[in-house]
């Protein structure tokens, strides 16, 4: 047999190799700590669960979903659009439910790349921007983020031979892996970015509920400049630690909303209706437990930056997100210190390198660790730090 050429450019998956180290230092006995994993510890809020039970026992839920989501789950998205953004949506042309939204991330190249157009993608950033694109036979060009710009991509830095043969533009804040915020006008910036070149302007809004220190998200959907050229993809995953479950939406311009929507329905049959009751239980039922959980995240990030400063390593304390997103000291690349880490401390770190080149230098520490384990890793990774 032989399989295609497209998945041969699929990029080698840094990941699964260290997930082979991580095994055999398992395998050897040691206790590993590991801060690699961006996946909430924490169970689904009961309320969510006892709606998505309820559900399941109902024969009505059975059957085949419709394509396009439930209207009661469109809504409850559009209704938390108007609360949290003051932004009207229709909830029949401009949200369509995603099976998580990787799911969408990914499908939304098929609707919008051909053989030979570019994407723009922040580097570092979450991986599947660039795996969608490459799937689609699309190449990427990265927006390289740095410190000095507080990790905001310098779109008059890009090219115009390179714009010229664009057609997505992709953003995330907060961001992964940087940890990374902006505020609105950022959002109007890429807007008029995205007009000037009639490109897409995605947006990836999975952390936009977890953010500290009184910094609120905003939505791309609510710059002027940016609503209508732009896609936003929202998630449950992270909000209300529903990660196992797959369920997000995307909202915006209706053009691409229903070139998205095309692309699904010739591929897809929809989400589990169970599951999109489960999503309306927890968009419209009491939202006491996301701020329980970022209260959870926000004291793991104290506790975490005081032990990483106290040993001297000046990590940044980030204001969104569940990661922090840490400098490697002194000449240690990343994927150096994080096998420093491993094997000294058996403790895990994801190496930065691994969200793009520009990632190269940094190591990603996630928060979703129970606390007592992410107290004793702390303590693991200052000792090895002082000790050197
Ligand atoms: C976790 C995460 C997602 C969420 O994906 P789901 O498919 O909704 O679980 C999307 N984007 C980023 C950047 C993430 O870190």
């Amino acid at each position: 047999m032989r399989t295609a050429r497209r998945i041969a450019t699929l990029p080698p998956y840094l990941f699964a190799e260290l997930d082979r180290k991580l095994d055999t230092a398992r395998a050897k006995g040691v206790d590993v700590i590991s801060f690699g994993i961006g996946d909430p510890d924490r169970p689904t809020p009961a309320h969510i669960v006892e709606a998505a039970t309820a559900a399941i026992r109902d024969p009505s839920n059975h059957r085949y979903p419709s394509y396009y989501g439930l209207a009661g789950f469109r809504h409850a998205i559009a209704a938390f659009y108007q609360r949290r953004f003051g932004v009207d949506l229709d909830p029949d042309t401009q949200v369509q439910p995603l099976i998580g939204s990787k799911e969408g991330i990914a499908n939304l190249a098929t609707a919008f790349v051909d053989p030979g157009d570019t994407v723009l993608v922040p580097d570092p950033g979450y991986p599947v921007y660039e795996t969608g694109t490459l799937l689609a036979g699309g190449t990427v060009e990265p927006l390289p983020l740095s410190a000095e710009d507080g990790f905001l991509p310098q779109f008059d830095q890009v090219p115009a031979e390179t714009t010229a043969r664009s057609k997505v533009v992709w953003l995330n804040f907060p961001g992964n892996p940087t940890a990374a915020v902006c505020d609105v006008s950022l959002f109007d910036e890429a807007g008029a970015f995205a007009a000037e070149h009639d490109l897409l302007l995605a947006h990836d809004s999975a952390y936009s509920e977890i953010t500290y220190d009184g910094y609120v998200a905003p939505s791309v959907l609510e710059a002027p400049g940016a609503r209508d050229h732009a896609i936003e993809f929202g998630s449950l995953s992270k909000t209300y630690n529903m990660t196992g479950w797959r369920i997000g939406w995307a909202a915006g311009a209706p053009k691409a909303i229903e070139a998205l929507g095309r692309v699904k329905t010739n591929i897809d049959s929809g989400i589990f209706n169970a599951l999109q009751r489960a999503g309306i239980a927890a968009l419209e039922g009491p939202q006491g437990c996301v701020a329980e959980m970022v209260a959870v995240y926000r004291r793991r990030r104290d506790v975490l930056v005081e032990a990483l400063r106290g040993a001297g390593w000046a990590v940044p304390v980030p204001r969104g997100s569940i990661y922090l997103w840490a400098p490697a000291p002194e000449a240690t690349t990343s994927v150096g210190l994080s096998e420093l880490l491993l094997e000294r401390a058996g403790v895990f770190v994801t190496p930065g390198s691994g969200y793009g080149r520009s990632g190269e230098g940094y190591v990603r520490l996630s928060l979703t660790v129970p606390d007592d384990r992410l107290e004793e890793g702390a303590t693991r990774i200052a000792k090895v730090l002082a000790d050197r």
